[in-house]
């Protein structure tokens, strides 16, 4: 087997290796060991290039498949004691070498940016670790999805249907919070919410808990009031109690399961009377056998769910019903108002004996306290101030 000088140290083979016929690369590595100082340099350059602002930086590496099946090989022949695997002198290596071109520090220190050499593609580059942003959303317009919604008729790519915009609405509570954040020179981002509201729906209050992962931003300074004031100014969503979060924090959002305040404006057929009032406020503490609503059938299963329903607070206002209602997360409160063609039991409709319908519906409350344990204590007290 012909291997390089490095391979064969890897390999606690006997120096000097024999000398490769000029033509043919390393058995083990094939000749990746040669490349790395100019995998280096050019993920250098692209940093440069980019405007790329870094403190730190570790490496990552990837290399063909046949590489590491050579050292698989070695290890099943001379035992693991005498074999360096491929990646672990790939990443000293270029550790080593990185530190001297770029003269900044090895590991995660300040803005922390992974080297990954790519021995696959050939493709080698600097790029920032994501960084991750908690805070609270209001949606202040109906008319917003909460992540781009694709266009199901062309699948994001553009068509008549769509105004070639790829999307089904035209904006989204996660475009305009990422906009906040061009200053930082983001590749794109991804949004992470604590459940999500109808298109249709505003939520006014609290504000819903969401992560913002920023990916590889260029910038090191990453401003969360700068975000704060140009996401308000826009006036469709307004934030809050933005922080900068750990990873961890993206599944606390995407899996917590917040009962939740709701206002609805109800409209009856006939128009209500006290009486209505006080049936409805009977539901407190009801509990309803839900089935899935008619108008998410399509993409939801088809089964009855059981939903508590803690609080109902009504009261006859311009001929409608405004109500306040407090139910257990995960409640489809307009067809808890409508009934569903009956798939909802009981309801507002069936409690009355009379048609209704829910006109407007507003997110007030999230009852999350158990993230103040998560959170920094200080963002936590300002998240409860009055605005
Ligand atoms: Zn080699
Ligand atoms: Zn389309």
């Amino acid at each position: 087997m012909e291997l390089c000088k490095a391979c064969a140290e890897r390999y606690s083979e006997p120096l000097p290796a024999r000398k490769i016929k000029p033509g043919t690369a390393c058995a083990a590595c094939g000749g990746i060991f040669e490349q790395i100082e100019a995998a280096c340099k050019e993920a250098r350059a692209g940093a440069r290039d980019a405007g790329l602002e870094f403190d730190s930086f570790r490496v990552a590496s990837t290399v063909p498949g046949a590489c590491d099946a050579a050292d698989t090989q070695m290890i099943r022949e001379k035992g693991y004691a005498k074999i360096t695997p491929i990646k672990n002198d790939i990443n000293r290596k270029a550790g080593i070498l990185a530190r001297k071109i770029t003269g900044k520090r090895q590991g995660a220190a300040g803005r922390c940016a992974i080297l990954r050499l790519n021995f696959r593609t050939g493709r080698h580059a600097f790029q920032n670790e994501n960084v991750f942003v908690f805070g609270r959303y209001e949606k202040l317009e109906v008319g917003l999805s909460q992540t781009k919604w694709l266009c199901s008729w062309c699948d994001g790519r553009g068509c008549k249907r769509c105004g070639m915009s790829g999307t089904r609405f035209e904006d989204s509570v996660h475009q305009q919070i990422e906009a906040g954040f061009s200053h930082a020179g983001i590749a794109g981002s991804k949004f992470h919410g604590s459940g999500r509201e109808d298109v249709d729906v505003r939520n006014i209050g609290e504000g819903r808990p969401f992560v913002i992962e920023l990916q590889s931003p260029l910038k090191k300074a990453i401003s969360l009031e700068k975000a704060q004031a140009m996401i308000n100014k826009a006036g469709k969503v307004r934030v809050r109690s933005l922080v900068f979060v750990s990873q961890g924090m993206v599944e606390v959002v995407k899996n917590s399961r917040f009962d939740k305040n709701y206002h609805a404006t109800v409209a009856l057929k006939p128009a209500p009377t006290a009486t209505d009032i006080k049936k409805l406020e009977a539901l407190s503490g009801a509990t309803l056998a839900q089935q899935t609503p008619e108008r998410v059938l399509r993409r939801r299963s088809d089964r009855t769910r059981m939903k508590k329903i803690f609080k109902v607070r009504a009261k006859i206002s311009d001929g409608k019903i405004e109500s306040d209602i407090f139910a257990e997360c995960g409640t489809y409160i307009k067809e808890l108002v409508s009934s569903d063609n009956g798939r909802t039991k009981p309801s507002f409709a069936s409690a009355i004996g009379k048609a209704a319908v829910c006109e407007d519906l507003v997110m007030t409350g999230v009852e999350d306290n158990y993230m103040s344990c998560l959170l920094p204590p200080r963002i936590w007290a300002k998240a409860q101030l009055p605005r």
